[in-house]
């Protein structure tokens, strides 16, 4: 029997494929003693050399798929698992104290940790994760538990997990990889983002998908509708592979549209940009006829890795951006490290409420020695494109100041070094916190534009997080609160001669674009997956008439009031 589960949509598509569950397994285990210590010893070897096997297949693959420097952390594993150091403790706790193999393999392994975690020693750190990842692995083998490993994956499939972080998900491989349903999550949660680059189909928010799947279970994912169907019968299968080839037929048609300029009926032309995450997003953003980036998602250079990545990094990967879109705006977001996207390397403190936190703009000001290369590689790379460069979180206006300043200081610093800089390069903000937006006409007199984050601005407006899915009813971006603080920014940049953008998912919702259209919004940067649909929305609208609807929506009491405007203004006759 098969059994429908309800998730939120995150990414278009539908995927037909055997679950992987990519969960945490049970590695729990009794601590009593025993009673040979030779057996256990010998328990303890052969988990050891299943681990090495492992572990070498998981680095080879990594090598292949990957590249030499996502292999080598599995290398440092591999040392590990040969230090004597280490092994010798855990036989001799077993042979003297008549300990289990899992009970001295997690005490000997838990000492050395705890030891090199509390050393102010970057390296010892790293060892200390290190030494806890291969602990984990014996273990597993010990008890004959199978860890995920999504790296070696080698077969279609759908990944179910509980969350998967940004890092995870980067590491996807799209060949396999046909989808992915996660317990949490909502539609702006950054894997859901990422997975609408990747073009995965993808349902989010689940609650309990990973206790409701096992292992190898077939799965239809429905990225348009939220619904996940395991153990689908064969009718089913018939019907979604169907609904399937009619999703790429629609794509397929929608490609008539990609050099077509973004116009309503009566002539108001708008940009209609991507949102990428790394320079491998390019050749979305030219399949579907972007005009523009608006926004580049920095954080994703610095995920994934252990270390920084360096100025010159940097300025190649921007200088391939710019270059690629051949003078087309680029709108390149300075690093905005925090809430769901984190950097272990960083050592950043744990905090109650991360979203509120260090993070973005005061992260970079409170640590310019992370920030100056940033906007040094910028503005090297500035001449080679059209680029803009914006501030993530922006609160207040000194931080504007305070990041314009440092940017002012390394581009006089450059200049000096006989470095070419554009002079051309605009200079703005995010709107994400409601003070920003209630503040925008102060703004728009010192930046050049704005672009609004609703992802982050209606979260904050309705004091719900975006990763939630408890609260996700509360990502409201009809609610006439956000259209009224939306209209408020876009006004302010207006009678200041300057232009409003918009990077938040929002920009790319079927409901808001006439809502939008109306309000002006002049550049709408979205997934390039997209960017073809609004275009064909747009070219059926009227600017006029999209006017008339805004005014009324700002003035309804609730969403379904506007939703039912819109549909009223926009369903053809
Ligand atoms: C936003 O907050 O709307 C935004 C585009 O930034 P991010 O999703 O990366 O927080
Ligand atoms: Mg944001």
């Amino acid at each position: 029997m098969s059994n429908i589960i309800k998730g939120i949509a995150a990414s278009d598509g539908v995927a037909i494929a055997k679950a992987y569950l990519l969960v945490e397994p049970d590695l729990s285990f009794s601590n009593e003693k025993t009673d040979n210590p030779e057996a256990e010893v010998q328990k303890f070897n052969e988990a050891l050399n299943n681990s090495k096997i492992e572990l070498t297949k998981i680095r080879n693959h990594a090598e292949e798929q990957l590249g030499a420097d996502k292999a080598a952390i599995f290398d440092a594993h591999l040392l590990v698992l040969d230090d004597p150091e280490l092994i010798q403790p855990i036989e001799e706790k077993i042979k003297n104290e008549s300990a289990s193999a899992p009970q001295a393999l997690t005490e000997v392994t838990q000492g050395f940790i705890t030891i090199f975690e509390s050393m102010d020693n970057e390296y010892m750190k790293e060892r200390a994760a290190d030494i806890r990842d291969v602990s984990k692995r014996v273990l597993a083998h010990i008890l004959g538990v199978e860890l995920p490993n999504p790296s070696i994956i080698d077969e279609s499939v759908i990944i179910v997990a509980h969350d998967l972080t940004p890092s995870d998900t980067a590491q996807l491989n799209k060949q396999y990889v046909q989808g992915f349903v996660t317990n949490i999550g909502g539609r702006t949660s950054h894997s859901a983002i990422m997975s609408r680059s990747l073009e995965i189909p993808a349902v989010v928010g689940t609650k309990s998908i990973s206790e409701s799947v096992q292992q190898g279970d077939m799965v239809i994912v429905d990225g348009l509708t939220g619904d996940v169907i395991v153990n689908p019968s064969d009718d089913e299968i018939k019907a979604y592979q169907h609904k399937r080839e009619s999703f790429f037929a629609d794509r397929e048609a929608l490609k008539q549209l990609r050099d077509e300029p973004s116009k309503t009926l009566d002539g108001h032309e708008v940009e209609l940009a991507a949102n990428i995450g790394t320079p491998n997003d390019l050749e979305g953003v030219h399949n579907n006829g972007a005009e523009g980036i608006g926004l580049y998602r920095t954080e994703f250079l610095y995920m994934g890795r252990d270390n920084m990545p360096t100025e010159d990094e940097q300025f190649e990967a921007y200088k391939k951006v710019l270059e690629s879109m051949e003078g087309k705006r680029v709108v390149v977001r300075t690093l905005d490290i925090g809430g769901d996207k984190e950097l272990p390397y960083l050592n950043l403190p744990e905090e109650m409420n991360p979203f509120l936190g260090y993070r973005a703009i005061r992260l970079c000001l409170d640590q310019p020695e992370i920030f100056r290369p940033q906007l040094r590689a910028l503005l090297r790379a500035s001449a080679y494109g059209k680029l803009n460069i914006m501030f993530p979180m922006v609160a207040t206006i000194q931080e504007f100041r305070d990041a314009k300043a440092l940017l002012l200081e390394e581009k006089e610093n450059l200049k000096q070094e006989g470095v070419e800089v554009s002079d051309d390069i605009e200079l703005g903000i995010m709107v994400e916190i409601p003070a920003t937006a209630a503040l925008a006409d102060v703004f728009a007199k010192e930046v050049d534009f704005f672009s609004i984050g609703t992802n982050d601005l209606i979260q904050y407006t309705m004091a719900a997080d975006r990763m939630s899915e408890r609260v996700s009813y509360l990502y409201q971006p009809y609610n006439p609160s956000i259209l009224r603080l939306i209209k408020q920014v876009i006004d302010a940049s207006h009678q200041e001669g300057k232009w409003t953008g918009m990077c938040g998912e929002m920009a790319g919702d079927e409901t808001a674009i006439p809502l939008l259209i109306g309000l002006g919004l002049d550049e709408f940067s979205m997934s390039a997956t997209s960017i073809l649909k609004a275009r064909r929305q747009i070219k059926d609208l009227s600017r006029t008439e999209m006017v008339q609807l805004a005014d009324r929506a700002l003035n309804c009491a609730t969403v379904d009031e506007v939703v039912d405007l819109v549909k009223e203004k926009t369903t053809k006759a």
